[in-house]
């Protein structure tokens, strides 16, 4: 993202606080915007003058009642003035979404990922991003996969694509010159619900995602908790019942044995001596078939002593649960509350535990915000809220 023009950069951090305030929490009056700042009025004026007449703010048209006296015309960014693409990466396609500033989804596309070399991926990001924005070009581009990436640029790892060391950010920049933000995708859905979802305004959350494999994403005092273990999907390794079936490490219990789509499959074919795919077991456990019936059961428990010891130990406010294998919680959505109930104590806050619909886009979408946080906090001390590096 260096030496890139931004309306953002130049920005005095005082000045992009007022906007990146609005940006996260949408429109406000002028009298809230200066309290949660802590300003005079005569301050927020001062600061909010270039940006009024710059552009990136704008009169909300949504007038506020007020009891007596005249109705407040509240602030707002105006989201509009930026778009952002975000791509979602899987090995079979990448999925594609136009956003504007605040991640709000303009346009979907979705292509196919033939060969997995980084060359032959770049020709079809390239192609999607041109589909995406047929008129003028994006702010910025960002792309989520599963794997481990360093600076915002460098893929480390990306197992489902065989690729190590790709420098996928410069090959997606030199291909399009747009400045490109390259995240792991579990990272970027958790900024996503940080800024513009589920998480916004909550200080400390937790994002669960089940599908191929298990992922947690946290936010701690308003920051993405990032470690240079990001991407090796280790939830999926906590133990939950030593008595179950192994994963693929040789972990008896462990999460990724018990709860992912691959685990139900494995479980569900075994126990009826034929092959039955993720969903069919779960068509059977919800049509009453006993075997699948246990399976699942089993699983949703599992899930719900997964969430309670996020709870427990990461202590959020709030937990969101998602991904592709999210039917079972769903499916299990009680034995999941009960479980969590029943890790509790008298006297603890109640947990939060939100079920959000899984599909590409969420993710493509978490990959546009991330895209935007560098954007908007381009150049700013940590301290002023930027997600961590990871
Ligand atoms: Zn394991």
């Amino acid at each position: 993202m260096d030496g890139i023009a931004s309306p953002w950069a130049p920005l005095a951090p005082s000045t992009r606080r007022v906007a990146l305030e609005l940006l996260r929490h949408g429109p406000l009056a002028r009298s809230e915007l200066a309290l949660r700042l802590g300003l005079s009025a005569a301050s927020l004026t001062r600061l909010t003058k270039p940006l009024l007449g710059a552009g990136m703010l704008r009169e909300s048209p949504d007038v506020l009642p007020t009891s007596g006296g005249r109705p407040l015309q509240p602030l707002d960014v105006d989201a509009g003035r930026q778009r952002f693409v975000g791509i979602k990466l899987t090995r079979d396609r990448a999925y594609g979404v136009l956003t504007d500033l605040r991640a709000d989804i303009l346009a979907r596309r979705s292509v196919a990922i033939g060969e997995a070399s980084p060359d032959r991926v770049v020709e079809r990001l390239v192609s999607l991003i041109a589909e995406l924005t047929p008129g003028a070009g994006p702010a910025a581009v960002g792309v989520g996969l599963g794997g481990a990436v360093r600076g915002f640029t460098h893929v480390r790892r990306a197992p489902f694509l065989g690729w190590r060391e790709v420098a996928l950010g410069r090959l997606v920049a030199d291909a399009t010159g747009y400045p490109s933000v390259i995240s792991n995708d579990l990272e970027a859905l958790t900024e996503a619900e940080h800024w513009f979802g589920d998480g916004r305004g909550v200080r400390n959350f937790a994002v669960l995602t089940v599908g191929a494999g298990v992922g947690g994403g946290l936010v701690v005092h308003d920051r993405l908790v990032a470690g240079p273990d990001a991407g090796l999907g280790l939830l999926g390794h906590f133990p939950l019942d030593p008595s179950g079936p192994a994963c693929p490490e040789g972990h008896h219990g462990c999460a990724d044995a018990l709860l992912t789509t691959h685990g139900i499959r494995l479980q569900a074919s075994l126990a009826l001596g034929r092959t039955v795919s993720y969903e069919e077991a779960l068509d059977l456990a919800e049509a009453g078939e006993p075997v699948a019936g246990r399976i699942v059961g089993i699983a949703a428990r599992a899930l719900g002593a997964l969430v309670a010891a996020v709870a427990n130990i990461a202590q959020p406010e709030r937990i969101l649960v998602t991904g592709e294998g999210v039917r079972l919680a769903r499916a299990g959505e009680e034995r999941v509350r009960d479980a969590v109930a029943g890790a509790r104590v008298p006297g603890a806050s109640p947990v939060d535990l939100r079920i959000l619909d899984d599909d590409p886009t969420l993710w493509a979408r978490g990959a546009a915000s991330v895209a935007i946080q560098r954007v908007v906090l381009a150049d700013l001390p940590p301290d002023a809220g930027a997600p961590a590096s990871p």
